[in-house]
């Protein structure tokens, strides 16, 4: 399973499209689910994950991507939003 941070609390939960066990919050619109795509072991290791988390819970936002991230993470959400994989994955989240 993949660790990502919480894009609301910072806490490190299961799944980026996974609803905070924490605080229950899941991501919904794009900015959210590219943000809580970007947290995650996928690209981050865990000592960064957990900075990252502390700065969400910190500030009450995540930590903003450099630019060129932001570019590349947007690129593969959109890649994944256009292969109807993420609604397939966002509607099975949403059943349970
Ligand atoms: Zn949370």
């Amino acid at each position: 399973m993949t660790t990502a941070v919480c894009f609301q609390c910072g806490h490190l939960k299961f799944g980026s499209f996974m609803p905070c066990t924490q605080c229950l919050a899941k991501p919904q619109t794009d900015n959210e689910l590219i943000v809580s795509l970007a947290m995650s072991d996928h690209y981050f290791d865990q000592a960064t994950l957990e900075a990252m988390g502390e700065y969400t819970k910190e500030n009450g936002h995540p930590p903003q991507l450099d630019p060129e991230s932001e570019k590349t993470f947007r690129r593969n959400f959109e890649e994944v939003k256009a292969s109807g994989v993420l609604d397939q994955m966002l509607r099975e989240r949403d059943d349970n």
